[in-house]
C-alpha cells in the first residue's frame, strides 16, 4: 500500500518557488571555515526559514554566526583579573604541548611500569605549599565533595552557620554536604559563632570533621564573631579548611616586592597548614593562577583516603591540566612570579600601564580600577590605567578578531590594560582606531 506521501500528486514547483537544494547552498558557502556537515545544517535552517531568493545570504549568516561562536582566545580588557566568563586565570605556556607526542601521565620512566598521575604535579604542589601530600581533582567543588565523601560519609561535619556559602554556579555547602553523604551539623548563628558552639555540637555527636569555609565572595560586618580555621584544631576532630581562592603563601616570595597591600587578610594555604589545619582545599584557577582544578593538600593519611575513594576516579584531571599545574608549581618554587600570568598582571606597576596606554592613545588614556574577580577578595580594587571612550562601544569591540572584551562604566567604554598582555597592545590599538 502506498504511503500518503507517495500518493501526493502535486504539480512540480515552478523554478522560482522551488526551494534551493540544501546541498547546493552548502557548497555555495564553502568559504565559511566550518566542516561540511555544519554548512549543511546552516543551509537547511536557511531553506526552512523563508524566502528562497535570500537563502544563500541567510545560510552564510547562520554559518558565520556559528564559526564566530566557537571557543576562541579573546583579549580581556575588563580589568577583572579572574573573569569567570573567560576561564578565570590564563594558563602559562605549556612546553612540549602542541606537539603530537604522548605524555608520561601514568608512566614510571624508571621501571617502565604503570605509575600514578597523582605523583608529579601534586608532589610539587605539596612541596610548594608545605603540605605532607596533595592530590588534584577537576575543581575545588570536586575537592570538597571528595574530601567530605572520603572522610565523613554517614557521619557528622560541624560548620558555622556564617559559612554555609554559595559560590557562583550553584556550589552550595549544604547541598555538597548532602551529596557527599555527610551529615551537616550547623553551629552558631549567621553573624556570630564561637568555639564553644563547636564544642557543644561535637559533644555527644558522631563527628568526623570540623569544616571551615573561606568567605571568598562575601563579607559579614557589624556585630560579628567567628572562629578561624586554625582555632578549630583543638576540638579533637580533623579540621578541613575550604580556602577556595588558593593563595599559596602570605609572604608571596614569588613576587619581587612581596605581598601587595590588597591581599591583606586573605588566608594562605601554607600558613593555614602550619597552624595545624589537617587538610585544605583550593581552586587551581583563582589566586593560584593556573588551570581549572581543585587541590586537596595536607596530612598524607587523609589525602590517601581521598585518593582511595571511588569518586576520585570520576573526578581526576587529565594530562593537560596536570602539565599546566606542574609548570605552575615549578614557577612558584623558583620564586618566578613574572612567569605566572595572573601574578604578572596583578602586580604590573601603574606607571608601566600608563606608558602603554599613552603609547596607544594619549587622548584616551585614563586611570581606572581593576579587580581580582573570580569570587575572590570582594571589594578589593587595584589601581590601573586604560583607555576611555565615550559611549557604550563594547559590542563593536567584541566583533574584532580576536575579540576585545571591555566594560562600560558611567556611560564610557573602559579598556583596562592591566588584564591585557603587552603583546596585545597592537590589537587594542587597532580596535580603538576602528572605533574612533
Ligand atoms: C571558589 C570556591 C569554591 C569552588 O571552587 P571551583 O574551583 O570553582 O569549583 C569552593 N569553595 C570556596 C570557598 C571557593 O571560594
Amino acid at each position: 500500500m502506498a504511503s500518503p506521501d507517495e500518493t501526493r500528486s502535486d504539480a512540480p514547483p515552478t523554478p522560482e518557488s522551488r526551494p534551493p537544494s540544501v546541498d547546493r547552498l552548502a557548497r555555495a558557502i564553502a568559504d565559511v571555515d566550518l566542516p561540511h556537515p555544519l554548512l549543511v545544517d546552516a543551509a537547511r535552517s536557511a531553506v526552512a526559514s523563508g524566502d528562497p531568493a535570500t537563502a544563500e545570504q541567510r545560510a552564510r549568516d547562520i554559518a558565520g554566526e556559528q564559526a564566530r561562536s566557537l571557543l576562541t582566545s579573546v583579549v580581556n580588557a575588563t580589568g577583572v583579573l579572574l573573569h569567570t566568563n573567560m576561564g578565570r586565570s590564563p594558563w602559562m605556556n605549556l612546553p612540549g604541548h602542541g606537539s603530537d607526542r604522548y605524555s608520561s601521565l601514568e608512566l614510571d620512566l624508571d621501571s617502565g611500569e604503570r605509575g600514578s598521575r597523582q605523583d608529579r604535579a601534586p608532589r610539587l604542589l605539596a612541596r610548594m605549599c608545605g603540605a605532607e601530600s596533595a592530590m588534584v581533582v577537576n575543581n575545588c567543588a570536586a575537592a570538597v565533595l571528595l574530601a567530605l565523601a572520603a572522610l565523613a560519609d554517614g557521619r557528622g561535619v560541624v560548620v558555622s552557620r556564617g559559612e554555609l556559602v554559595e559560590i557562583g554556579g550553584g556550589f552550595r555547602i549544604p547541598e555538597v554536604m548532602s551529596q557527599s553523604g555527610a551529615d551537616l551539623l550547623e553551629v552558631g548563628t549567621t553573624n556570630r559563632t564561637r568555639l564553644a558552639d563547636f564544642e557543644q555540637a561535637i559533644d555527644g555527636n558522631d563527628v568526623a570533621l570540623a569544616l571551615s569555609v573561606h568567605r571568598s565572595n562575601y563579607r559579614i560586618t557589624g556585630f560579628t564573631e567567628s572562629v578561624a580555621a586554625c582555632d578549630l584544631t583543638g576540638l579533637g576532630v580533623p579540621v578541613l579548611a575550604d580556602l577556595g581562592s588558593g593563595l599559596v603563601d602570605s609572604a608571596c616570595q614569588w613576587l619581587d616586592d612581596g605581598p601587595p597591600s590588597w591581599l591583606e587578610g586573605e588566608p594562605a594555604v601554607r600558613q593555614t597548614l602550619e597552624a595545624g589545619v589537617d587538610l585544605v582545599t583550593f581552586s587551581g584557577d583563582k589566586l593560584l593562577g593556573g588551570p581549572q582544578a581543585g587541590i586537596i593538600a595536607g596530612r598524607a593519611d587523609l589525602v590517601a583516603r581521598c585518593a582511595a575513594h571511588p569518586l576520585a576516579r570520576a573526578l581526576r584531571p587529565g594530562s593537560l591540566v596536570l602539565s599546566s599545574l606542574q609548570e605552575l608549581a615549578l614557577a612558584y618554587l623558583a620564586r618566578d612570579g613574572r612567569s605566572i600570568p595572573f601574578w604578572r598582571m596583578a602586580t604590573i606597576p601603574v606607571e608601566e600601564l600608563r606608558r602603554r596606554a599613552s603609547a596607544i592613545s594619549v587622548d584616551l588614556a585614563a586611570d581606572t580600577m581593576a579587580v581580582p574577580g573570580g569570587g575572590t577578595l570582594p571589594g578589593v580594587e587595584i589601581p590601573s590605567v586604560g583607555l576611555m571612550i565615550p559611549g557604550d562601544r563594547v559590542a563593536e569591540l567584541r566583533t574584532g578578531t580576536p575579540p576585545v572584551i571591555a566594560r562600560v562604566h558611567d556611560g564610557s567604554t573602559v579598556i583596562d590594560l592591566r588584564t591585557v598582555h603587552p603583546h596585545d597592545d597592537d590589537v587594542v590599538r587597532a580596535a580603538v582606531n576602528r572605533l574612533t
